[in-house]
């Protein structure tokens, strides 16, 4: 089977190690022209830890991440509302852990045998051509395949094409990322809400620590570390201080937060994966974990075999339900972060274990019957 993979990011790096790992050769264009050398953390939750391990790469993932027992979430004033031990619920799923994203893709990509990732290639279009899938990339070949599978992110080219007009929305939050050292005062994922506002601080190494912050598109601005600085200036330790002291000069990731919402990936010999089927915003921090599993399923029915046709529509059959779920609940946190404080806050004291159990147990079941 000739298998062409559109995208090195965190999906389409994972989909060449299951694939691998079935004996299902493929090819893999990535048009950036290497990997990034830049990014902020990343916090895997145990679904997305196990995934891996299918992949055979846990191991070395705890090495270089570090590992989160406990989730709080205090208010802008440095009241805690609800501290979750993340260990009891994931116990018999995988450990929860972040890291930073360059060491996640490094772990990926040197799963990889050599030359598996040819960078400097866009995939331009693809059509259905026949019993195959023709791919015309930016270098002016065309060739042929028996499965395509777009890994493209959230912005993929490729989807409009066969799936229709752009599923991709902007949801009206825009954020900001960083590392910072890390001083010891986070000593897990630590998650400070205000009215609209959002600030995250999680270690992902002794040494550092990954500070996310959230506010309404409206209030973002030019996106400058001022501006950031002025919407958290209300906000307690421990995460305020380390906002008010941001150098200047820090390197600061910035996007608006998108969603893509689609009821089909799978067309004619094509699959989306990954932010390319269904990014959401990151309140739950499952996209990674959604990519990677895409992965692990997808390669584990092309290796069951069959025609392709039944093997996409199994792959759809299989992951629409928990990614549906994925969805619905970000939206419902997002929901719950922007609306009115008081209300928000009384919900976290009370409820909030039980809502924490209730939207992350589902993810712990197991992949595939
Ligand atoms: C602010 C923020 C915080 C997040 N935090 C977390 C978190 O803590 N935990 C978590 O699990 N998830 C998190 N996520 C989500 C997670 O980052 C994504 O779900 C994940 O990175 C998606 O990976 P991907 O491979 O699908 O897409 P991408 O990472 O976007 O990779 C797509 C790749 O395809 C390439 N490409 C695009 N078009 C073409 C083409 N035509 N030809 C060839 N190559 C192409 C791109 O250059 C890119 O390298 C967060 C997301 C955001 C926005």
């Amino acid at each position: 089977m000739r298998v062409l993979i559109v995208g090195a990011g965190i999906a389409g790096l994972s989909a060449a190690r299951a694939l691998k790992l079935k004996g299902v050769a493929c090819e893999l264009v990535e048009r950036r022209e290497q990997p990034p050398t830049a990014g902020a953390g990343i916090f895997l939750l145990g679904n997305a830890s196990r995934a891996l391990g299918d992949l055979g790469l846990l191991d070395g993932l705890k090495s270089l991440a570090y590992p989160i027992t406990a989730q709080r979430i205090l208010s802008s004033s440095g009241t805690v509302l609800n501290d979750v031990r993340t260990a009891e619920v994931w116990e018999h799923c995988g450990p929860c852990l972040s890291l930073s994203r360059q060491s996640l893709t490094g772990i990926l990509q040197r799963s990889l045998d050599p030359g598996t990732v040819t960078y400097g290639v866009e995939a331009i279009s693809t059509v259905s051509s026949g019993e195959k899938r023709m791919v015309r990339f930016s270098d002016g070949q065309e060739k042929d395949y028996d499965l395509v599978i777009g890994a493209a992110g959230v912005n993929s080219p490729l989807r409009n094409a066969t799936f229709g007009p752009d599923a991709a929305r902007q949801i009206g939050i825009t954020c900001w990322r960083t590392v910072v050292q890390n001083n010891g005062e986070i000593d897990t994922w630590t998650a400070m809400l205000g009215h609209g506002r959002t600030l995250l601080g999680i270690p992902i190494s002794e040494r550092e620590t990954y500070i996310y912050a959230d506010c309404s598109s409206t209030e973002f601005g030019d996106g400058s570390i001022e501006v950031l600085k002025s919407l958290f200036r209300g906000f307690a330790g421990p995460l305020g201080p380390i906002v008010a002291n941001l150098d200047p000069t820090a390197r600061m990731h910035c996007a608006p937060l998108q969603e893509v919402r689609m009821q089909r990936w799978i067309a004619d010999r094509h699959v989306l994966i990954g932010d390319a089927a269904h990014a959401s915003s990151p309140s739950m921090a499952q996209g990674a974990g959604m990519a990677i599993e895409d992965a692990v399923v997808l390669a584990e029915l092309v290796s069951r075999g069959g025609p392709i046709e039944r093997i996409l529509e199994q792959f759809h059959e299989n992951r629409i339900s928990r990614i549906e779920w994925v969805q619905t609940k970000s939206r419902s946190r997002d929901k719950l972060r922007s609306g009115s404080s008081a209300l928000r806050n009384v919900v976290l004291r009370l409820f909030g274990d039980a809502l924490y159990r209730r939207t992350y147990e589902p993810l712990t079941r197991p992949l595939l019957s």
